[in-house]
């Protein structure tokens, strides 16, 4: 009989795909232009928009040349020039040869955690966490040790961190701002972080930073290696195209640190995908070298939305919100609205009576709660916010 293998086995299924494919299944069979039985959807981890005119104007210019050919592994030259520049800007020290291009930052982390985790090790994740971090461990072979961080507000605090640490920890996975909880963590916190990893040498950080321009509010974003200059050779900083150029669908993402770990990450990509594709990767060169009112257009949308929604979901009783700050996700805490149900039940009830898509907290290690993004029309958070009340007044 076919047997698949352990790790295969420990590959959960994605709640988020779950009930995005059933939100999709259901707009799909709604016949009808009647606005009240439109499908609502926050459940959306990618924006609305599509990407800016001249990124594709840069692909079809790279589409007239030659493009059919493998380019490096890494990426080329002005990619992985381009994306050092970008590191430099926010103050991490690097330059193009430590720099991997890879088919979205998925991919980047994939590969990190690849070639750092053997079978056995330990790896810290923070809880709520992004859905794929649990599989990517468990895939690489080692364990997932959750620390959860709802007590203190969605922040990794360093007495946590320090007790969750064994003689088998090997990464902390960092992510901020954060997905699903809208968090950012200050420079503050962490260096806080980097103290207690200094006394312990044998962990990297691999920290998410995919979210590096969508902060709000005065937020200030501070990159992990910038706010721990201690532990610099020992970060690996992964970002990428999808979420503030809009350009999910094109999979480039970006990784950098220290020059051993690149080149074990470079060698484990050479024999998986090789290079992404040539002209994701030469439209990519134009959206990081180009100008940035496309990018800035979209982050004021997004915070227009953001303080549209935070409003709304706060007048809804018993929803309590961690003052989302990045990204494009509400997080509210909805154990007071159960009402017996779990959250996964209270999503799929919402979808069905009221049209209305999210994704329950347990995707994310969070089963009380629930995630909206609110990268969509601010008419359908006007609209979805409304229904999700009248659903919550009529349990
Ligand atoms: N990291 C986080 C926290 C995310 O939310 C996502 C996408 O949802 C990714 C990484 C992956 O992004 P990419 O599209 O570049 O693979």
């Amino acid at each position: 009989m076919l047997k698949l293998s352990r790790r295969a086995g420990s590959l959960e299924e994605s709640v988020t795909l779950a009930i995005s494919a059933k939100a999709k299944a259901i707009a799909a069979t709604t016949e009808t232009e009647r606005a009240e039985e439109r499908v609502i959807k926050f459940g959306a981890g990618e924006p609305d928009f599509d990407t800016p005119e001249h990124i594709k104007e840069a692909a079809r210019r790279a589409l007239d040349g030659r493009v059919g050919s493998y380019t490096p592994v890494a990426g080329t030259p002005a990619i992985r020039k381009a994306a050092a520049a970008a590191y430099r800007d926010s103050g991490i020290d690097t330059e193009h040869g430590r720099v991997l291009v890879s088919c979205g930052a998925k991919h980047s982390l994939f590969n990190a955690l690849a070639v750092l985790l053997d079978d056995g090790d330990e790896a810290i994740l923070p809880a709520p966490y992004w859905v794929s971090y649990p599989s990517m461990i468990h895939a690489a072979g080692a364990r997932a040790v959750m620390i959860d961080t709802r007590p203190d507000g969605c922040v990794l605090t360093p007495e946590r961190l320090e007790a969750a640490i064994t003689d088998k920890t090997r990464v902390l996975v960092s992510v901020s701002p954060g997905n699903p909880t809208g968090v950012t963590h200050t420079r503050k916190q962490l260096a806080a972080l980097g103290e207690v990893l200094e006394r312990h040498k044998n962990i990297t950080v691999v920290s998410d930073e995919i979210y590096q321009h969508l902060v709000y509010a005065g937020t200030e974003f501070t990159p992990f290696a910038v706010a721990c200059p201690n532990l610099a050779d020992r970060v690996i900083t992964v970002r990428g195209m999808s979420k503030s150029w809009a350009m999910t669908g094109w999979r480039i993402g970006f990784s950098t640190g220290p020059a051993e770990v690149i080149g074990a990450m470079i060698r484990f990509q050479s024999h998986t995908t090789s290079n992404p594709t040539a002209i994701a990767q030469a439209a990519t060169v134009a959206a990081l070298n180009g100008p940035l009112d496309a990018v800035r257009e979209m982050h004021a949308a997004f915070d227009r939305r953001r303080q549209l929604m935070t409003r709304l979901l706060e007048e809804i009783d018993g929803f309590l919100l961690y003052p989302p700050t990045g990204a494009f996700y509400c997080f509210p805490d909805i154990t007071a609205r159960l009402r017996g149900r779990t959250a996964i039940e209270f999503a799929d009830e919402l979808l069905e009576k009221e049209r209305v898509a999210t994704v329950p907290g347990e995707a994310f290690g969070a089963p009380a709660n629930l995630r909206l993004s609110y990268a969509c029309a601010d008419e359908d958070i006007e609209e979805g916010c409304q229904r999700l009340k009248r659903f919550v007044d009529n349990l």
